[in-house]
């Protein structure tokens, strides 16, 4: 049944993901929310091994990783689809680059947001769009840490789930979040799989959310 899969950490063979490697991939929490964010939750701590995991599921066509992690980071930070008793209003995603979509074939934060909102019996719609040309792929760090421009593409409910897969300087969902904010939105959340820098000291090791083959 999991016959060709390989775990896309130590590519022993057989495995969507070997328990070995789930035992070390570090827990990420609560993360300090980008700017415009009213909170941020990710799965996993950014190393090497989750940088490997990552890569697989974006370029290596492996979409079960990314239903892995959304599933995983819905149990294991326990997300009920509310904030303090505020139930989201709707699951969206910051689209990727229009080049990374076709070198990949799908969105890999749409899969993600389309996971978690079923999850989480809630709607999910794409709220805005990248301007043409807009990519992060190849651009510098002091680009990125502005983020892509955005562009709202239907007016936007209240209160804004929204799933990506790495947060790195937090410029994308900074932009997302003012990107919505000016079609409607009050409060924005930022649910990711994994996050790079600014983690709090709770790295505990991964072990209950055993997803994975
Ligand atoms: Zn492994």
């Amino acid at each position: 049944m999991l016959f060709g899969f390989r775990c896309p950490v130590c590519r022993c063979v057989g495995h969507r993901l070997c328990h070995r490697c789930l035992d070390r991939l570090p827990h990420a929490g609560q993360i300090r929310p980008p700017e415009g964010i009213a909170s941020a939750r990710a799965l996993l701590a950014y190393d090497a091994d989750v940088q490997r995991l990552i890569l697989a599921a974006k370029n290596g066509n492996r979409r079960d990783l990314l239903r892995w992690a959304a599933d995983a980071l819905i149990e294991r930070e326990k997300i009920d689809g509310s904030d303090n008793g505020a139930r989201f209003d709707v699951v969206s995603w910051i689209p990727a680059s229009s080049a990374g979509r076709q070198k990949r074939g799908f969105d890999q934060g749409r899969v993600l947001a389309r996971q978690v909102a079923r999850r989480l019996d809630l709607p999910v719609q794409q709220l805005v769009a990248r301007q043409r040309g807009e990519g992060q792929l190849g651009r510098k760090r002091v680009e990125r840490l502005v983020g892509p421009t955005l562009r709202c593409i239907r007016s936007s409910p209240a209160t804004v789930l929204v799933v990506d897969d790495v947060v790195t300087t937090g410029g994308s969902a900074t932009a997302f979040a003012a990107a919505v904010r000016g079609a409607g939105a009050h409060q924005i959340h930022l649910l990711s799989a994994a996050a790079v820098g600014s983690l709090p000291a709770d790295t505990v090791q991964f072990r209950d959310c055993r997803g994975g083959g």
